[in-house]
């Protein structure tokens, strides 16, 4: 087998899926392929390369072992309810446990109609795969549990977007699992417990061995996930990311960040900030992320209740202690983050962090930019650079001699190093990258995908991509793309 497919989800009731085959394109090519992935999921990197391959990446033909299926999956999107959503433009082609022992699954996005693709075409323009490729490296490289990229094709035909034809691509996709919040909720929809149950075994036999060994497994599921977000939202926040759609359909119960659609990276600090063309009452600003978190485990845990007890109350209790632990535990993972950006001992009283942010807002400062020259003010270089992103002085001495007083930059040069990014996918960069693409010049985006593979190091020949876009060069808005 060119790929070692090992699939159990397949294996699953058949109400959890239907059989579904990718639709065929008429000329595939391939874009970018993710040679070391492909290397840690043991896939054959020549055939992977061939022809053949690139057949398989664009759906036309299906590799030997592959059992292709379309999830079912329900969500609230914004706020409201859909019993059913379901991969749409999406196709599981199969898992593989890779070299460090975990299952995979490989997953092809832009593969064409499924039973549930209700209105939409079930193809995916060029632009929001190259978005995905890039962001999901970039946070990969970042050190944020995401989906990863292994491949993107263009298929040779054109997609009808808002903005008009626009090339085909399709997006090979890999994760822990494509098992989220919504996928449970499609089976609460329909009172169909046994399901639940299913998926709760298959969850945690997937992703948390260890609630099997609880007295209550289902339980430790759930405060397992919530670990999973808390941790997870505060890694976003610390790098001024944005998700944009942070629906319960995209949550992962993995904590893996999945599906970058009109997800951001902040420039200028704003906690009220959003990008998404649809958000338009901010829901899913950067500040509201650990609310809304909370908010998307509250509907997990719901499905999980006829799980946790058979005594309705007693479930109810039981998920209630384990969400009320949500908030503590976010705070703690942010509140570290954040020291470690700014270089304060544990011991560093809290007001500095809250400061900072405010510091930052109040003058429309580059959130990343700021952050690498304090950085590099802690490493001993003068002031003056970080001082000239304020455009009032006196705000910024009055914290600066602040941070003198409280931050320990000898001893937390490393965290320091370690937590505040150089380069970051920037939005216009990312647009840069796309527009190129539709004009057939992939070399933006390689070139951006190479340098952010190593974003905390010093890469003189990629200075450029630091800057923070001039004034015509901001992009205020991001879209679904679909
Ligand atoms: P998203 O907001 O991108 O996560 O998608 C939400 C739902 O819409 C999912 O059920 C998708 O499968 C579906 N969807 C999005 N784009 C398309 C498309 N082009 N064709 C069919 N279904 C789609
Ligand atoms: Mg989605």
């Amino acid at each position: 087998m060119n790929i070692p497919f090992d699939n159990t989800y397949a294996q699953l009731p058949e109400r959890f899926f239907a059989k579904q085959a990718p639709v065929q394109v008429p000329d595939p090519k391939l874009v970018r392929i993710n040679r070391e992935l492909a290397t840690t999921l043991s896939i054959n990197l020549e055939w992977l390369e061939s022809a053949d391959g690139v057949s398989m990446l664009a759906g036309n033909t299906i590799a030997e072992g592959s059992e292709p299926i379309a999830q079912a999956y329900a969500g609230h999107q914004f706020g409201g309810f859909s019993a059913q959503l379901g991969d749409g433009r999406a196709i599981l082609l199969g898992e593989i446990v890779d070299s460090n022992g975990a299952r995979k699954d490989l997953q092809l996005k832009g593969s064409g109609r499924t039973i549930f693709s209700r209105g939409g075409d079930g193809k995916a323009a060029l632009g929001p795969v190259i978005r995905e490729y890039i962001v999901s490296e970039a946070m990969a490289a970042l050190g944020v549990p995401t989906t990863r990229a292994l491949a993107a094709v263009t298929t040779g035909e054109k997609v009808l977007r808002q903005e008009g034809p626009l090339p085909g691509g399709v997006f090979a996709r890999v994760a822990s699992s494509h098992i989220r919040v919504g996928t449970y909720q499609y089976f609460l929809a329909r009172n169909d417990n046994d399901a639940l149950r299913f998926l709760a075994d298959h969850t945690i036999a997937r992703h948390f061995p260890d609630a099997a060994e609880n007295e209550n497994p289902y339980a430790a599921l759930l405060d397992s996930a919530i670990t999973a977000q808390a941790s997870l939202i505060a890694h976003w926040m610390s790098l001024g990311f944005i998700h944009g759609v942070m629906n319960t359909d995209n949550t992962a119960i993995s904590g893996e960040t999945i599906d970058y659609g009109p997800c951001a990276f902040m420039d200028t600090f704003h906690p009220q900030k959003t990008f998404s063309s649809i958000d338009t009452g901010g829901r899913y600003a950067w500040g509201n992320q650990a609310d809304i978190g909370l908010w998307n485990l509250t509907r997990f845990a719901e499905t999980l209740l006829p799980l946790i007890s058979e005594d309705s109350d007693k479930a109810i209790e039981i998920a209630e202690a384990s969400l009320a632990r949500f908030p503590e535990q976010f705070n703690s993972q942010y509140v570290s983050r954040f020291r470690a950006k700014i270089g304060l001992p544990a011991e560093a009283p809290m007001p500095l962090i809250q400061e900072t942010l405010d510091l930052l807002a109040s003058q429309k400062v580059d959130f990343t930019l700021f952050f690498r020259h304090l950085t590099k003010v802690a490493a001993g270089d003068s002031p003056e650079t970080i001082t000239s992103l304020f455009s009032d002085k006196e705000p910024f001495e009055q914290w600066f001699a602040k941070w003198r007083n409280e931050a320990d930059p000898a001893n937390c040069l490393a965290n320091m190093r370690a937590s505040n990014p150089i380069l970051i996918p920037r939005n216009h960069r990312v647009e840069e990258a796309i527009q190129s693409a539709y004009n057939g010049d992939y070399a933006p985006f390689h070139c951006l995908v190479e340098a952010l593979a190593k974003p905390y190091s010093e890469q003189a020949e990629y200075a450029d991509l630091e800057k923070p876009p001039l004034p015509e060069e901001v992009v205020c808005e991001t879209f679904c793309g679909t």
